[in-house]
């Protein structure tokens, strides 16, 4: 649990980018140890490698996409999600367009996918943040705040003045398992004046019923009703759990997001990595092997 992860092997597969509405080949391959996770657009010469890191951030509305020198991919938070959650520290995204693909909205497809490549130890230790003192970060109504704790807990209000959607809260301690089975097949979820703007404004192409919860003033329009019911806040998780991989270190604290969404979330990511509060911390694998909860400065780690 200390030691880096990546895949056994490669995987690919094929979907439609929920703006665009094109389709997009996707694959996911091993990487050495200390690489990190990376995209490369297949589509566009020269081949660019956009680490997933916080600087490559270059838009944060409707989703996060990162760019460098021009070249961007977009919605990649479904699968920094994804990775994050199982623990995969190293992996390199190919994609042959501008996004990844949407597929059904959550992470479930991607977590099946990465499942199935295998996922291996690498024998390099994980790097982690480790949260000392409580760091806080706020926007109009929206705010994150993150406090020490011996685990990565993640908790999530939304709070919506919508007559069907208000509030509903979830919390949840990230592994692997839970992960899967709690937080990663949460969709994507939006308003339907709000789809038919973005139509009209030429996105949201790919999305349908397939690929998102779709809801008008009153009621689900999709006939098969919710995975959770409270899937709106899950997805939330899920999002701010991608967001979050952009640290490039697994967290250990506890993540108290009120009406966060991407903006906020990346800015959580920038005030955790700028904070006098946190420490990044690279486990002695050999001493972590004898015992398993080492001390780094006196605080115990569990994940
Ligand atoms: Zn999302």
């Amino acid at each position: 649990m200390f030691k880096q992860r990546t895949l056994k092997k490669a995987i690919s597969c094929t979907g439609l980018g929920l703006h665009t509405g094109r389709k997009v080949n996707l694959t996911i391959s091993p990487a050495e140890p200390d690489h990190g996770i990376t995209f490369i657009r297949k589509d566009v010469r020269p081949w660019i490698e956009i680490e997933a890191r916080v600087e490559n951030v270059v838009d944060t509305r409707l989703a996060t996409t990162l760019g460098k020198r021009g070249i961007r991919i977009s919605t990649v938070e479904h699968l920094l999600s994804s990775l994050y959650g199982l623990g995969i520290d190293n992996a390199i995204v190919e994609v042959d367009g501008p996004e990844i693909p949407i597929l059904d909205g959550s992470a479930a497809p991607f977590v099946y996918l990465l499942q199935n490549a295998g996922i291996v130890e690498q024998e390099r230790a994980k790097r982690f943040m480790v949260v000392r003192r409580k760091v806080e970060i706020s926007h109009g109504e929206s705010r994150i705040v993150v406090l020490p704790d011996h685990f990565f807990r993640i908790s999530f209000t939304i709070d919506f003045d919508h007559s069907f959607l208000k509030t509903q809260s979830f919390s949840f301690i990230n592994d692997a398992r839970t992960f899967q089975r709690e937080i990663s097949k949460a969709r994507t979820f939006g308003f339907l004046k709000e789809v038919e703007l973005l139509r009209s404004m030429g996105l949201a192409r790919g999305g349908s019923l397939e690929n998102a919860i779709v809801i008008d003033d009153y009621r689900i329009l999709n006939e098969e009703g919710l995975r959770y019911p409270d899937e709106f806040v899950r997805h939330k998780i899920l999002d701010l759990l991608g967001d979050l991989s952009l640290l490039g270190a697994y967290l250990i604290g506890h993540v108290k997001a009120y009406r966060s969404g991407h903006h906020l979330n990346y800015k959580a990511v920038h005030a955790l990595l700028n904070s006098r509060e946190t420490d990044l911390v690279v486990p002695n694998l050999r001493e972590a092997d004898k015992t398993p909860e080492p001390k780094i400065r006196k605080a115990p780690l569990h994940i």
